[in-house]
């Protein structure tokens, strides 16, 4: 199985997927993966995997990630979930050392939905709840600021530090959110989400592109489709980069390509990428390195 390799700016993106295949997503830059829906050699390096949901599109991987680390000596990976599936996951990773005769050691956290979790520096990620027929979760990478306050903004610098030295409420934490993963989910993750919305790159399933598969199916399976992106284009306009992914295998990805320039308003296509597996194809509407 081969991977794509995607770039935006000084992000890197190694992974695939595919509606009810397959999904994974390494981020070099920040040693994470989101989401382990196949086993593969290059993933066992990553020593954080943020979990979206179980379907074992998304999860099937674990077993063999937990295993490959282990066997390697690499430190026990830390993995992220949402809280209801902790307790079955436990359970699979026993009986899993019981079929290998070996217990691999692992660190499993259901996440909390008001924490932000430190990757390093002032950058840390958050879990956003996602809407999909299970448990599930959407992430944003994001920096965490101290921005002054508006009111002290037009002050000349040394006003400013002679007020730091009387007084300390001069500053409000920003967050500025880098990247979201959205995992599978329904539109509205994206519609009640002002932290995805800022999001500078989007990573967001798209898993039915054209009238033959209706929005109505989409919702009654908990995906999105092309056209609520089109019909929300609104909800886009910050971001600097919408990654596509989770496309229906049922497409050939010439008509992914085509869709997505015919559905879309113009603004919104050409900053636009749909992650597929097909060098020939994935490269026709290459993202902008700035
Ligand atoms: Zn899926
Ligand atoms: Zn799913």
């Amino acid at each position: 199985m081969r991977l794509s390799e995607y770039k935006y700016k000084n992000h890197r993106f190694l992974g695939c997927s595919e509606g009810g295949v397959y999904t994974a997503m390494a981020l070099p830059q920040y040693r994470l993966l989101f989401d382990i829906g196949v086993g593969h050699t290059k993933f066992t390096d990553y020593p954080k995997l943020l979990l979206t949901h179980g379907h074992l599109d998304h999860s099937s991987g674990l077993a063999y990630y937990v295993s490959q680390r282990a066997l390697r000596r690499l430190e026990a990976p830390s993995i992220y979930c949402p809280p209801e599936i902790a307790d079955p996951l436990n359970r699979m990773f026993a009986i899993w050392a019981e079929i290998e005769g070996f217990e691999a050691a692992y660190n499993l956290v259901p996440v909390d939905y008001e924490s932000l979790y430190q990757l390093q520096g002032n950058v840390y990620f958050r879990p956003i709840r996602s809407i999909h027929r299970v448990p599930s979760n959407g992430y944003t990478i994001l920096e965490k600021n101290q921005k002054l306050k508006p009111e002290f903004q037009d002050l000349p610098g040394h006003e400013i530090a002679a007020l730091k030295t009387q007084r300390n409420d001069l500053f409000y934490e920003h967050q500025n959110p880098i990247i979201t993963f959205s995992g599978d989910t329904q539109i509205e993750f994206i519609l009640e989400n002002e932290l995805v919305r800022r999001s500078k790159i989007l990573f967001l399933e798209c898993t039915y592109v054209d009238e033959k598969r209706p929005v109505e199916r989409a919702r009654k399976w908990g995906h999105i489709h092309l056209f609520e992106i089109a019909a929300n284009a609104d909800a886009f306009k910050d971001v600097e980069r919408l990654f596509l992914i989770h496309f229906s295998p049922r497409y050939k990805q010439e008509i992914i390509v085509q869709q997505i320039k015919s559905a879309l308003p113009p603004w919104l296509a050409e900053k636009t990428t749909p992650f597929l597996y097909s060098k020939d194809i994935r490269n026709i509407n290459p993202p902008h390195r700035n």
